[in-house]
């Protein structure tokens, strides 16, 4: 009789570089974990190929005959089907990677379940189980980087959708007949509040002349606020102008939502004083009042094992463990 008690999870999470593979028990802690490269040969090997065979390395180095496998958590970058766990879109320039069957060629592979999120998903419910939002039941978590991605959770459950595409927060119009977004549309709040909307108006005041002193190549996020805290008044003023838009897509979500807890993710939520404070005080100031007693907005907590976290409590969730 195997003893689900000890039972493990297989952690997955797929990106456009790397998979990060992980061992996690019941309680979330991550016993082993290992980084595998997929875009070695420009994804001439298809991704879920190098996946497959990545996974089947890691077991065999990690796995321990007595202690039960129960089911395989992933987390996938792209537009993934949650129900047929395929990748049914791409937004970037990744080949064969739009079709991949992934649960089915992993089940075939793995003698255990195989349950798929995308990443932004994955990652909010990471959040939920082990990170900012631990224990919260209503949860909006929006990932502020090269693009703007979402998770939303509605009464302890991830929101999917019919198909688990949902939470697709930064491809909602904010400007029409804005700025086209490489999803077909235009106007979409990615285009305004994500990290590489901040860098590319920086380079336009650069290059008009209107702040000077940093090659306009070199800018990212991370130079953008050393030079805010250097005291770069004008770079102050762009990054605020920025964070207002961030500020006012949060509180969309907050009166659609009615959250207790928003958590803004990626690189740029580590400047606690000149962005996460910012952006919180901003978002209250514009909110109907209400809604603000039992609301926090505040910064991630997972970082790197989020997605995989959030594919392992996916797992539970479906096979009632919790
Ligand atoms: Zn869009």
């Amino acid at each position: 009789m195997e003893n689900r008690q000890n039972g493990r999870y297989l952690a997955v999470d797929i990106g456009g570089t790397a998979v990060k593979i992980g061992l996690v028990d019941q309680e979330g802690n991550f016993l082993h974990t290992a980084e595998y490269p997929v875009a070695f040969d420009d994804y001439e090997t298809p991704i879920l190929d190098t996946v497959i065979a990545s996974c089947g390395i890691f077991m065999e180095e990690f796995d321990e005959d007595d202690v039960p496998l129960l089911a395989i958590g992933v987390s996938a970058t792209g537009s993934i089907n949650t129900v047929k766990g395929t990748v049914d879109g791409s937004a970037g320039q990744v080949k064969n990677w739009k079709g991949s069957r992934i649960k089915e060629r992993m089940e075939e592979r793995f003698p255990v379940p195989v349950y798929v999120l995308n990443d932004a998903n994955a990652a909010a419910l990471g959040e939920v189980w082990l990170g900012a939002a631990k224990g919260k039941r209503n949860v909006v978590a929006v990932t502020i980087g090269t693009g703007v991605g979402g998770g939303i959770i509605v009464n302890s459950q991830l929101l999917l959708g019919e198909s688990g595409f949902a939470g697709e927060i930064g491809h909602i119009t904010i400007r029409y007949g804005g700025r086209e977004c490489p999803c077909g549309n235009t106007g979409c709040l990615e285009e305004y509040a994500s990290m590489t909307a901040l860098v590319r108006q920086v380079r336009q005041e650069i290059e008009a002349g209107r702040l000077e002193g940093i090659p306009a190549k070199e800018v990212n996020g991370r130079l953008i606020f050393q030079e805010i805290r250097n005291g770069n008044k004008e770079m102050e003023r762009i990054t605020d102008q920025w964070i207002d838009v961030v500020a006012a897509g949060i509180t969309g979500f907050v009166h659609i939502f009615n959250p207790e807890t928003v958590i803004i993710g990626g690189g740029v939520s580590s400047q606690q004083e000149l962005f996460i404070d910012k952006v919180r005080q901003r978002a209250f100031a514009r909110m109907h009042p209400e809604f603000a007693p039992n609301l926090e907005i505040v910064a991630a907590k997972l970082a790197n094992n989020a997605g995989m976290a959030g594919a392992v409590y996916y797992c539970k969730q479906r096979l009632g463990e919790i």
